[in-house]
């Protein structure tokens, strides 16, 4: 690409695809900008999918992204219900040719790829009515009429994200919830065994059965074969985790590993971006390649993929993406936030407050630098932690800061 572009194509109209084609479409307003959507909707927030939209407080036209007014005004060409199926790197050039599942294609001098990711199943799974996996409003919707009104024997397979808020909602609508987990823990890749087992007795103290270590042998009509225990169920949840959007970019030439391997700056390959759960990139700031699967990394990354992506077509140098990650979750009446990272081995400390308390901060250590920081009800405690997280301090100076916290 020389100057400014003629077209550029955004694949994925979810958070990261949004704020990918708004960035595009305000810093070149002479450049056409296309987006690709495989779903049939406008863009809207996926975390209330399993939170106030699940449980009726909010209807679908609440978690719209954009007001309708705001979004019509955009200067983005949107093709909704359509999914790209190949993707031609240029041979020479920047960007390439995209194949559509309409037929057509699409010649692009730049591509941002914020395809997402699928939910995982389990085998057989389609063939049942009653088994249900949570990603799009659509699946949400169906949910939700299946518990709402109440007295339903619900089993959640895999105590996640999806899992637990799920199983949070439905046994506030008065269902009967049971949430089965092949780790020894809720949570465990993101909070570690300590507190992800605190999130556990949350759930349990609130009448849900949680059982961890078990393991589904086959799903039924009637409900879930465990190893010597059948469960019945009316409705199955199954969140056990997602998989990166890139099976139709197979034969692209593009280098997959459990998503798209970036570099720095979030460039697959010249005029190539990728941006939110597909997009694996070494974070400097961790020294650790990631890919990140929560709201604030697809917001971040679809607005700093197409600012790279203008920067290079305009000589200029693009900026690194080095981030904090940081989630937070929702079940019943309590907030859970994390900042940083967790692995299996981290020291985690207590640092403020407890489980019994009702308030909770705890730290994670790694190699003696403080790595996370995971906070049950306390913003205040948590939030602080993204600037001692962002210097790199040590796990030693991080404690002395918390106790020093009003
Ligand atoms: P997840 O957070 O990765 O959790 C999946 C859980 O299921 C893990 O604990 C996993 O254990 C377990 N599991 C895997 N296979 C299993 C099996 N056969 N039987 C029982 N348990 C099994 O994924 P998710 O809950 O499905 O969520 C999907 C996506 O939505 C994620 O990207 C998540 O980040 C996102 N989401 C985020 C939020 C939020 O940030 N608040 C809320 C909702 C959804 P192992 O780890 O041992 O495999």
């Amino acid at each position: 690409m020389d100057g400014s572009p003629n077209r550029l194509a955004v694949v994925g109209a979810s958070l990261a695809g949004l704020r990918a084609a708004e960035t595009l479409s305000q810093r070149a307003p002479d450049t056409e900008v296309v987006v690709i959507g495989a779903e049939p909707h406008r863009p809207y927030d996926r975390p209330p999918l399993s939170k106030k939209l699940l449980s009726g407080e909010w209807e679908p036209d609440r978690i719209q992204l954009r007001p309708a007014d705001s979004f019509d005004e955009l200067d983005v060409e949107w093709r909704f219900g359509i999914a790209a199926t190949r993707l031609e790197p240029a041979a020479t050039g920047t960007g390439g040719r995209l194949h559509l599942s309409d037929g057509s294609h699409l010649e692009a001098e730049g591509i941002i790829i914020a395809t997402g990711a699928s939910p995982r199943r389990l085998p057989g799974q389609s063939q049942f009515g009653h088994v249900h996996v949570l990603r799009t409003l659509d699946d949400a919707m169906a949910v939700r009429a299946a518990i709402r009104a109440g007295g339903q024997r619900v089993v959640v397979i895999g105590a996640g994200f999806i899992g637990l808020e799920v199983a949070a909602i439905a046994k506030q609508l008065d269902n009967q919830v049971t949430v089965i987990e092949g780790a020894t823990a809720p949570l465990i890749r993101g909070l570690g065994e300590e507190m992800g087992a605190a999130v556990a007795d949350v759930h349990r103290a609130r009448g849900i059965d949680v059982r961890c270590g078990v393991q589904v042998e086959s799903l039924t009509k009637t409900g879930v074969q465990l190893a010597g225990e059948h469960l019945d169920a009316d409705l199955i949840v199954v969140g056990i985790g997602v998989v990166p959007a890139t099976q139709w970019l197979d034969d692209s030439g593009l280098e997959l590993r459990d998503g798209i391997v970036c570099d720095e700056t979030l460039r697959a390959a010249p005029g190539i971006y990728a941006a939110g759960d597909v997009a694996r990139w070494p974070n400097p700031l961790f020294d650790e390649e990631m890919r990140v699967e929560h709201w604030t990394n697809a917001a971040e990354q679809g607005a700093l993929a197409a600012n790279n992506l203008l920067d290079v077509a305009a000589g200029e140098t693009p900026a690194s993406y080095g981030p904090v990650p940081f989630f937070w979750s929702d079940q019943f009446d309590q907030r859970i936030q994390f900042l940083g990272r967790s692995s299996p081995d981290d020291e985690v400390i207590v640092a403020a407050g407890s489980v019994a308390e009702g308030k909770l901060l705890a730290l994670y250590g790694r190699g003696g630098k403080l790595h996370g920081a995971f906070g049950l009800n306390a913003p205040r405690w948590v939030m602080p932690m993204r600037k001692q997280l962002l210097s790199q301090v040590s796990l030693d100076d991080a404690l002395a800061f918390v106790a020093a916290l009003p």
